[in-house]
């Protein structure tokens, strides 16, 4: 076992977590705002205290030092980055020039979010030119859809010219979270799961003995359910539609369907679950009319990806709602009459940990905390070092 650096980096922000062989905690720390006056860091320091510094007008390099030297204590063996996009690529890649041409190449596809990545890589490249590094890809799990999953009804060239398809995102999350409750139901990688991650972005996965069948999400993390500021599926001639009558110009439309849609949208009030869950309390009608609406079309996407698996062993939670709140779980258990499903109140009343919450008379029901960066640690020791991961 090594230490291992991972990096996940945005297009103003850089998070980065330090996996420790011999502890058994991280450090981690989130740098925001960079490129503007607010830009600062914050994390936790090796004697688990917090910190902030402010960092002037820092870009993506300067901030990575800052925060190398936070962890300067410590040696790592290897960097691991997240790389939302692979395309076609199934499996994390040590990177080289190849690596780093075949990511730009499909930056059309997220071009929010590959250029920020490279962005990180280029200066840990820099800043690190001797130690081994690796992309894990959110995409790379999902490579195992059949092509009844990943086509869009769409003329032919447009997939095999343009490479327009349904790719799915979250992989890291649906891998992990389904491997581990696998292995807690004593069946590992074996049977047919489906996995709500449920975060400020949401999907849901069909896992058939280890791998991917289906997935929400599609050429672009848009697709899908209701998400915290993302409208998840509508009507492909909303475009149309807003263009003509209100005159809205795609930027326009994208930054909408994107930024103010979803659960703030709906409610007008927050983007957040636990806001909208209170408001919801006090009895505020558009709070529930958008926990209402999530909660159907997650379930309609549940029932969706089931189509998927030759034989349904269980669902699991993650992500920040999936994982906390006993409420929305059991609201959509309760909009999924057709399975059999049915929890232990009490064990579906914890938050954070893993734990079975069905009382086993029907499908087996997992929350599962999710560990991104923790499998991408474990992806990065196999690709880089070897290592042998279990
Ligand atoms: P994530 O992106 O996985 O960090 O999840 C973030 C989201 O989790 C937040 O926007 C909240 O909506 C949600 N969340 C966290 N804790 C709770 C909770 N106790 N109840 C409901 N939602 C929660």
């Amino acid at each position: 076992m090594s230490n291992i650096l991972v990096i996940n980096c945005g297009s103003s922000s850089i998070k980065y977590a330090l996996i420790l062989q011999d502890y058994d905690y991280r450090l981690y720390g989130l740098a925001e705002n960079l490129g503007t006056p607010q830009a600062r860091i914050s994390g936790i320091t090796k004697d688990k205290e917090k910190f902030v510094v402010e960092l002037g007008l820092a870009d993506h390099e300067q901030a990575l030092s800052v925060a190398m030297q936070r962890i300067s204590h410590f040696k790592f063996d290897a960097i691991g980055h997240r790389v939302v996009h692979g395309g076609t690529m199934t499996h994390a890649r040590l990177i080289d020039d190849q690596v780093i041409e075949d990511i730009q190449n499909i930056s059309n596809l997220a071009p929010l979010h590959n250029p920020a990545n490279l962005i990180g890589i280029n200066a840990t490249m820099k800043l690190y030119p001797d130690l081994p590094q690796v992309t894990v890809f959110d995409t790379a799990f999902h490579q195992t859809m059949p092509n009844k999953a990943y086509l869009y009804a769409l003329p032919r060239e447009l997939h095999q010219q343009y490479g327009i398809r349904r790719y799915g995102f979250h992989g890291t999350s649906h891998a992990y979270v389904s491997e581990r409750a696998s292995t807690l139901a004593g069946q590992k990688n074996q049977g047919g799961w489906i996995v709500a991650h449920l975060g400020n972005g949401c999907s849901t996965c069909a896992v058939w003995n280890g791998q991917s069948l289906d997935t929400s999400m599609g050429l672009t993390p848009l697709e899908g359910v209701v998400m915290g500021t993302r409208s998840g599926d509508v009507d492909p001639s909303l475009h149309y539609f807003l263009n003509i009558n209100l005159g809205w110009d795609l930027a326009k439309i994208d930054q909408v369907l994107n930024k103010d849609s979803g659960l703030l949208g709906l409610s007008g009030l927050s983007n957040d679950m636990r806001t909208l869950v209170e408001a919801a309390e006090h009895g505020n009608a558009d709070a529930q009319i958008a926990i209402d609406v999530f909660v159907y079309r997650l379930a309609k996407s549940m029932a969706a990806m089931s189509c998927a698996l030759p034989q349904l062993d269980g669902l699991i939670f993650t992500g920040g709602i999936g994982e906390n709140s006993g409420f929305i779980r059991e609201k959509v258990i309760w909009a999924l009459p057709h399975f059999g499903l049915s929890l232990n109140a009490e064990n579906n009343a914890t938050r954070a940990q893993e734990i079975r919450i069905d009382d086993g008379t029907g499908p087996q029901i997992w929350v599962i905390p999710t560990d991104e960066e923790g499998r991408i640690a474990n992806e990065t020791r196999h690709i880089a070092l070897g290592e042998a991961v279990d």
